[in-house]
């Protein structure tokens, strides 16, 4: 079998956008990455943080660089749903609510370069505009309605690897478990097969360091979240239509940080509405640690309180159960992404560092294929703002 272009291994959202982007510089590429697990409870391998149907998409942002990246991702979202006929987005909106003036100045610090049209709202006018959200009375809000809402990685990703598919690369719905290397070739070794390339791309999210897949372990942290999700009958629904996702801070208690999502239908055909913890303490990461968080419910401290107030937060509705989902994010000591080549200029990392890298998956993957095919970051970026970081 002649040798691909490049390798990018993980599947995820940024492994599979930059694959994407890669094809589409005629790069002769091959995506290798696990499909989502059946049955989470029982998977021995590894696991991904995209096993899900919806994450928040907004611009707005404390920083200029995060809100430069997911501005030029989400810019790509309606061509890729247009061209694969894969609808992942819905612009139902951002809201950011808190009684922490801090809180809402940070997060609309960027507006007036990135999303001027941003709408501030009063606490009445809060009540107004989204009166289906019960609000302590000291709360106000910051809205985006262009640009954001929420997307679905399970469907962007088979967005993104079927837009790959059509530009001729390779999809392998394989566990890479070994990567070697000769002065020609690098050999990617997979639980089923093994492949030839010239270059790799390793995307491999919290399961970075696990394995032999790595030539140098990275410094990184693994966050677990546990998020609650409320099952709302059909009936309820036209009432919530138009309900926005939403950075919620009460205080500046980390605890109190929360994020929620409005009722989107699950692939069993259910509409929930989700709520998790923004922040949290980082877990062992080691491959058993993370398997055995994966095998759970989550956190069982935080289920009761999230429920609680999913409950508070929607008091109009009723739920007809609730259940809870683990999930992690990935975090870097700068928070920045690693988008970088290791000490074999061949092998490149591509590492989201932020923890909310769905949104801006697509801009990732696009530098790290400049990066890999042209050896340039594109403008406006900086190499310097991507350097790996060794553990
Ligand atoms: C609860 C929760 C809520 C979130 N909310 C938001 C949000 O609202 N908005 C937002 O923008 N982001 C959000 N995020 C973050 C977002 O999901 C992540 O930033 C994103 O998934 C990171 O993408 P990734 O491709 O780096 O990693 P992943 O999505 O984890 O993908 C890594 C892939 O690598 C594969 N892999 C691992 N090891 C191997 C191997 N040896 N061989 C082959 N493949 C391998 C895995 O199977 C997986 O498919 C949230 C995350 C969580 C957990």
């Amino acid at each position: 079998m002649p040798a691909y272009d490049c390798i990018v291994i993980g599947r995820g959202l940024i492994g599979s956008a930059a694959a994407r982007h890669l094809a589409i510089q005629g790069s002769n590429v091959a995506l290798i990455g696990p499909s989502e697990p059946r049955d989470r409870k029982t998977h021995s391998g590894v696991f991904g943080s995209h096993y899900d149907s919806a994450r928040i998409v907004r611009i707005l942002d404390t920083l200029a660089h995060n809100c430069q990246i997911s501005t030029a991702a989400i810019e790509r979202f309606r061509p890729l749903e247009k061209e694969t006929g894969i609808n992942f987005f819905q612009e139902v909106g951002y809201l950011a609510a808190s009684n922490n003036p801090g809180f809402l100045e940070d997060m609309g610090a960027q507006a007036k370069d990135y999303y001027p049209e941003m709408e501030t709202f009063s606490s009445q006018q809060l009540n107004e505009r989204f009166p289906y959200f019960q609000f302590p009375k000291d709360v106000r809000g910051i809205f985006q309605a262009k640009n954001a809402g929420w997307l679905d990685p399970r469907k962007n990703i088979a967005a993104q690897n079927k837009a790959l598919e059509t530009c001729g690369g390779t999809v392998v719905d394989d566990t890479v478990v070994a990567i070697e290397k000769n002065e020609k070739y690098i050999t990617v070794k997979t639980e089923k097969s093994s492949f030839k390339c010239k270059k790799c791309i390793i995307s491999t999210g919290a399961f970075a360091n696990i394995g032999n897949t790595i030539p140098c372990p990275i410094d990184y942290g693994v966050v677990p979240h546990t998020a609650v999700l409320g099952e709302i009958s059909k009936e309820q629904l036209p009432s919530l239509i138009g309900m926005p996702t939403m950075s919620y801070r009460l205080g500046d208690e980390p605890n109190k940080f929360l994020y929620f999502l409005p009722p989107v239908e699950y692939p069993d055909g259910k509409h929930y509405a989700k709520i998790g913890h923004a922040l949290g303490n980082e877990m062992e990461k080691d491959k058993q640690s993370l398997q055995d968080w994966f095998h759970s419910y989550g956190d069982k401290e935080k289920i009761p309180w999230l429920t609680e107030a999913l409950k508070e937060l929607l008091s109009s509705v009723t739920f007809n159960k609730f259940h809870s989902v683990p999930c992690v994010t990935t975090t870097s000591p700068t928070g920045g992404n690693y988008i970088d080549q290791f000490e074999d200029k061949r092998l490149y990392a591509l590492f989201a560092g932020g923890g909310y890298c769905a949104k801006s998956a697509d801009e990732l993957g696009y530098i790290s294929a400049e990066f890999a095919l042209n050896n340039h970051f594109p403008s406006p970026y900086e190499k310097k703002d991507f350097t790996l970081i060794y553990q």
